[in-house]
């Protein structure tokens, strides 16, 4: 069991930890989607759990532990997620999971659990977790994933030991997924529909989404342009596929906002170009005030919120977003 080349600095810090027993009793892996987040938990579920892992924290693969974590039946491993994805994670399973913790390991060895995305936890599931953070027992450790831990309660972050997991460069991103088998262009595609995560990428491209969320970038490219009506793209956007759209949009924004303020760091490639394009005209403190709304939307869309309702207000607002050079105009006229 390998990690890939960009998780191996975060890997060599957590496998020292383990070898010096100075792991905390909680973790948050924090990164963008699809950077590889749960590669790197599984990792460590793994060495903590085998019988006899070596010092690279390689497991044996031979081991009874071995033998149930590859079959999903390890009873010293708890995973939560989400019962559908983009689906709250309610109070019930979590206090499942924090009893489960509590309990001796069979192996005589860790007791690990992951929870992702942990911002998926409302607020109930939140505060129950808590507890079990605040008084954790001896050789447990909880592993919560988020590429958004500004959404978790600041009691339950602060709780936790944080390793940020960095994107890889575009070329490392690239290469790995010309590993996987993807033609550069639909490596490079896929990459930046994914927002950079190599990982969210090659799915991206197995789930053949890439033509539905070039479509929506190249809708909402003309939406800010002017050239198409907001309100049909809303009427458009409601179906099935919302979630993955304002993931998108939001990936977009985020990476937008990057090319502002790192422009050496900006992305090579057809679909980039759109993208670099939008970078230059849109001001960034408008795009930071819209990632805001997105999020709040999104938040809003899981309680329910009339989804025609939202998009047009988003869209409206999208068309109606300042450009640089109408503030350049607007201020040199004063
Ligand atoms: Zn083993």
């Amino acid at each position: 069991m390998t990690v890939t080349p960009w998780l191996e600095p975060a890997w060599q810090q957590l496998n020292r930890a383990r070898l010096q027993s100075r792991l905390p009793h909680a973790l948050l892996l924090t990164g963008s989607e699809g950077v590889g987040k749960q590669l790197l938990a599984e990792r460590i579920v793994h060495a903590l759990l085998c019988e006899s892992p070596d010092q690279q924290g390689n497991p044996c693969g031979q081991c009874a532990a071995c033998g149930w974590l590859a079959a999903g039946t390890h009873p010293d491993f708890l995973r939560l997620e989400p019962e559908e994805a983009g689906k709250a994670i309610k109070v019930d399973p979590v206090r499942s999971l924090c009893t489960g913790l509590g309990i001796t390991s069979h192996g005589g060895r860790y007791k690990v659990a992951i929870v992702s995305p942990a911002e998926a936890m409302n607020i109930n599931a939140a505060n129950s977790l808590l507890k079990t953070l605040e008084e954790p027992t001896a050789n447990t450790l909880l592993i919560l994933t988020s590429a958004a831990p500004g959404r978790l309660l600041p009691t339950v972050r602060s709780r936790c030991q944080q390793i940020q997991v960095p994107l890889p460069s575009q070329q490392q991103a690239i290469e790995w997924l010309a590993a996987q088998g993807l033609e550069a262009e639909a490596a490079t595609d896929s990459l930046l529909l994914a927002g950079g995560g190599p990982l969210y990428a090659l799915t991206l491209h197995r789930e053949g989404a890439e033509a539905l969320l070039n479509d929506s970038l190249q809708q909402l490219q003309a939406v800010g342009e002017g050239r198409l009506d907001p309100l049909t793209v809303a009427s458009e956007w409601q179906g099935d596929a919302l979630a993955l759209r304002l993931d998108g949009w939001r990936r977009w924004l985020q990476w937008l906002i990057r090319a502002q303020l790192a422009p050496a760091d900006s992305i090579a490639g057809n679909m980039a170009q759109k993208l670099q394009t939008l970078a230059e005209s849109v001001d960034c403190q408008s795009l930071y005030a819209f990632l805001d709304r997105l999020d709040s939307a999104r938040n809003a869309l899981a309680s329910g919120l009339n989804r025609q309702l939202m998009l047009e207000d988003l869209l409206v607002r999208w068309a109606a977003m300042p450009t640089r050079r109408q503030k350049n105009v607007a201020q040199g006229s004063r």
